[in-house]
């Protein structure tokens, strides 16, 4: 982050009184805490900041500060747009024309962003966008206090899977240990965020484990609406299914496809290093990182499986050094 870019963000925040914080769909752990984080350290500066995410903050992170607070659609007055933790706008899942203004802020650490905002803070090697809150609320001299602190280790530690990522670097764990510092509880968040399994949950896994295919280096398996209905899982996603894919051993790239009503699918990549699936899911319009992409693309299942195992081939026949 340039001094530049910290005046530019300091000059916007000061000049607002009603900022608005937006993140992603289907939030995961660090849009949660992303979203939290910023709304409190507002609120800290005086500010009167209101927070959107189109699906609202999930029962099992609803303990934390701040979480009752967020709305599922924005509100009618706001002076400023900040987004988090978005590599594009359409992941905001809002439409964007409707907010009647560009997005003043941007702040996020895929490579796949694109720079939407007036101001962008975007740095790949950051292993969380709450990471990159943490070097700016320093910055703007926001005391990072146990709530702050809580939101914050949030985002470190789900997008690292528990610090077993390769963005995890020496910095990231003295971000850590300071959050721990100030009062962050890694021992509960661990296990709200990643051990704790909902009973239907582990049920879907079930019938996503029974149709595990697997041919070369690829592993994948699909969770149809059926899965859905007959097991009564009430989510739309994978239930982090993926994640316990990564753990069987050989595959260098792991997917899942989750049929989704309307005729879409959403698709989940996760590679080892060496082997870049940013590319592939932003070929079908989605993004992330390297190790770990996600896209939504209309079509029937099959269909998508199809076309997506077929581009997905290709990624494992490119040698690394030429796919930089
Ligand atoms: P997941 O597969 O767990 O949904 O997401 C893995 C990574 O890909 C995350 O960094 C997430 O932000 C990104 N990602 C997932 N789905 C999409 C999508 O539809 N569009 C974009 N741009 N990124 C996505
Ligand atoms: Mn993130």
């Amino acid at each position: 982050m340039t001094q530049a870019e910290i005046e530019q963000i300091r000059q916007k925040i000061e000049q607002s009184q009603a900022p608005l914080v937006l993140s992603h769909e289907r939030p995961d752990g660090d849009a949660i805490g992303s979203l939290l984080a910023m709304g409190l350290a507002l609120t800290r500066l005086g500010k009167q900041p209101s927070m959107a995410m189109v699906d609202g903050i999930p029962s099992r992170f609803q303990f934390l500060p701040g979480a009752a607070d967020v709305q599922k659609k924005p509100p009618e007055n706001y002076d400023l747009i900040i987004v988090l933790d978005c590599s594009d706008t359409d992941r905001i899942g809002f439409d964007i024309a409707e907010l009647g203004k560009t997005p003043d802020i941007n702040i996020d650490h895929h490579p796949t962003n694109e720079r939407f905002a007036e101001v962008n803070y975007v740095d790949h090697e950051a292993a969380a966008t709450t990471e990159l809150l943490y070097h700016l609320f320093l910055e703007l001299n926001i005391d990072i206090d146990e709530e702050i602190s809580e939101a914050l280790m949030l985002g470190i530690l789900t997008d690292t899977i528990g610090f077993r990522t390769s963005s995890v670097h020496p910095g990231l764990l003295r971000t850590a240990a300071d959050l721990l510092e100030s009062g962050a509880d890694l021992t509960d968040l661990y296990h709200r965020a990643l051990n704790q399994r909902s009973f239907l949950g582990v049920q879907y896994w079930g019938r996503g484990l029974l149709h595990l295919e697997r041919q070369g280096e690829m592993l994948w398996t699909e969770l149809t609406l059926e899965d859905r209905k007959a097991v009564g899982y009430p989510g739309n996603d994978d239930a982090d299914l993926v994640n316990l894919l990564t753990t069987i051993e050989s595959p260098n790239i792991v997917l899942i496809f989750v049929e989704q009503t309307g005729n879409k699918v959403k698709v989940s990549w996760r590679s080892k290093l060496g082997y870049n699936v940013a590319r592939v899911a932003t070929s079908f319009g989605g993004g992330g990182h390297e190790q770990a992409a996600g896209a939504m693309i209309d079509g029937a299942l099959d269909e998508v499986k199809a076309r997506v195992l077929e581009a997905t081939q290709k990624v494992l026949e490119i040698p690394v050094e030429e796919d930089a």
